[in-house]
This record gives structure tokens, C-alpha cells and sequence, in this order.
């Protein structure tokens, strides 16, 4: 070939790499949720896909994918174009899952590339209207006294809910019945039905029911209280030293995503969390929006690797396992 048509040729290659990712995103976004629509891991995911969306100049759609705790999702997004067309919108579950499944089927490392932190939400204990126990003290009474009949609702084995109940019953040594749904959302439907007794729950998911006086709440899983639920106590003032768990939230693409793509869905992230209105919702939600600093892949990386080491051996103390 002549050595003039082969310059040629290469330009119109780069050219044409370029100008696709330059006009990266072209279509709609698909933010993967590993749990079912109307929980709480939806209700963050669609708040950040309007506002991302709206500084990425398209439309971000949430597409539910539940079951096995969240890593049915993850399987699903690893095995995606890495095209920047579909991004995940897991929590603190995407670290526990490699410690409480004997296999996965994906590598949470090698198998995703981290955009940034997205949030960080308060958990809170709550329990059916009728549930006898007024607080945290009655109820671990109760719960010790009644474990063969009390049923705690979660969203299955590596969900918050399930981490969350897990420490409870490590805290107070007692085990008892959990029901596993396919996220909290439907959970909370059941515990409002009374078919259920108590769930630990993001605060997202439970505030406005607390709020409107439709569950019993016994306190709030951080260290400080929520601002959005001042009368709640923690659980830790409650009766409870030490008890902290907290649900942070990360975006991901599949890995071999192009650097280019990255960056833009970097910057979207990093617009959309300094948006006012979408702070203001998040703090009324019982959620901390992630710093700009944090809202960034190394941040997430390094957290991601923390937290997998973090509850590694407190997950293999308490002997939790699934095939
Ligand atoms: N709150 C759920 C969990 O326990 C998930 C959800 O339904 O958003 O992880």
C-alpha cells in the first residue's frame, strides 16, 4: 500500500475513534440495581440517574436485576459491552458478597473499573406497627425470649439488610429466623402488612414510614444521629456500644472500559453530586453525597479493597456461607 494512503487511512482511523468518543453518550444509559424496584438502592440510583443524566445530556433508565444478594447484577454487568452503556449501582454488599459466597460468578477486581462514590446511608432498625417492644432494650428482651418465632425481613445473603441483621444477632447473641426477599422495597410492603416482625434497613427506605408513624423504629445504625430523624437514637446511645454500619454506595462500568468514557461518567458523577436539589433529597433520605474527592475511581478502588478486607474475617467469625 502506499505509504500516502496508509497516513491517510490512519487519520481517518483516529478520526473516527475520536469523534466516537467524543460524542460518548450518544443513547440512553442503563444503570444495572441489584435489587428491586421501589427500595431503597433504586430510589438512590434514580435520583442520580435524572440528575446525571441531565449533565451527561441524555437519559439514564434504571433496569432491576435482583436476586442472590446483588450478584446475579454484578455477573450480568461484567459479562456488558464495556461501552459505557450500561453502569452498576451497587453498595457496601459488591464488598461482603467474596466473603459470603463460596463463588462468584465474577471477579470484583479484575471484572469492573470504578467511576466514583456515590453516597453513604444510615441504616435504622425498625419493626412492625404492633411489635411488642417500645425500644432497643425491650426488644433485644423480646427477641432473646421469642427467637423461635421472631422473623427478620432482608434482601438475602450479601444484602445491607442481611449485614445489618447479621451484626444485630452477633451483638446481642441471639439467632433467629430472617426471610430473604428480592430487595427491601417488597420487605417493607410485608412489614407493613405485619407479615413480618423487624428489618435493618436503609434510611432511605425507611424514613417516610417512620416519619408517618407506620413502623416502630429503635435507632439509627451510625455513629451520630441522622439530621433528617433528630428524636432517633443511635443505636450505640441506645444500648448497643459499638454497633455501626453504614451502607456506602459506588457506580461501576465492566473493565476494558475506554479511558474517555470514564472520565465523562467521572465528571457527570462529580456534576450531579454537587447539585443542590439532588443533595438536599439525599440528606432528607438519611444519605451523605460522596466529596468530589471521593467521587472519583481511585477513591472507590481503594474503598472497594478496604471494605472486602474489612469484613472478610468478621463475615468468616460469624460462619455465614452460600454455594
Ligand atoms: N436495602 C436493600 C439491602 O438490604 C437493597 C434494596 O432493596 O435496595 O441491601
Amino acid at each position: 500500500m502506499d505509504k500516502i494512503v496508509r497516513v491517510l487511512l490512519c487519520f481517518a482511523f483516529f478520526g473516527v475513534s475520536l469523534a466516537h468518543a467524543e460524542q460518548y453518550p450518544s443513547k440512553v444509559i442503563t444503570i444495572v440495581v441489584p435489587f428491586s424496584a421501589g427500595g431503597p438502592t433504586d430510589t438512590s440510583a434514580r435520583l442520580l440517574g435524572q440528575t446525571m443524566g441531565a449533565a451527561l445530556k441524555t437519559q439514564m433508565i434504571v433496569e432491576n436485576v435482583a436476586g442472590a444478594g446483588g450478584t446475579i447484577a454484578a455477573a450480568k454487568v461484567a459479562g456488558s459491552p464495556p461501552d459505557g452503556y450500561t453502569v452498576f449501582f451497587h453498595h457496601i454488599g459488591f464488598s461482603t458478597a467474596p466473603s459470603l459466597y463460596r463463588k462468584l460468578p465474577y471477579d470484583t477486581i479484575k471484572d469492573f473499573e470504578p467511576i466514583g462514590l456515590i453516597g453513604d446511608v444510615a441504616m435504622t432498625l425498625v419493626a412492625r406497627k404492633d411489635f411488642p417492644a417500645k425500644d432497643l432494650k425491650e426488644l433485644i428482651t423480646y427477641v432473646k425470649a421469642n427467637k423461635e418465632k421472631v422473623n427478620l425481613a432482608n434482601a438475602g445473603l450479601g444484602a445491607a439488610s442481611h449485614l445489618c441483621g447479621m451484626l444485630f444477632m452477633s451483638a446481642i447473641q441471639t439467632e433467629f429466623t430472617t426471610i430473604p426477599y428480592k430487595g427491601t422495597g417488597p420487605a417493607m410492603n410485608d412489614l407493613l402488612g405485619g407479615q413480618v416482625d423487624f428489618m435493618c434497613d436503609q434510611t432511605s427506605n425507611t424514613i417516610s414510614q417512620i416519619k408517618a408513624g407506620k413502623v416502630k423504629v429503635y435507632g439509627v445504625t451510625t455513629k451520630t444521629r441522622v439530621s433528617a430523624l433528630p428524636d432517633v437514637p443511635t443505636l450505640q446511645e441506645a444500648g448497643l456500644p459499638g454497633f455501626e454500619v453504614s451502607v456506602w454506595q459506588g457506580l461501576y462500568v465492566p473493565k476494558a472500559t475506554p479511558k474517555a468514557v470514564i472520565d465523562t461518567l467521572v465528571k457527570a458523577l462529580q456534576t450531579a453530586l454537587a447539585d443542590p436539589a439532588l443533595r438536599k433529597r439525599f440528606d432528607e433520605l438519611g444519605t451523605e453525597a460522596a466529596s468530589k474527592e471521593n467521587a472519583t475511581p481511585e477513591a472507590l478502588r481503594k474503598h472497594l479493597k478496604s471494605e472486602i478486607d474489612k469484613w472478610a474475617p468478621i463475615i468468616k467469625k460469624a460462619g455465614v456461607y452460600a454455594d
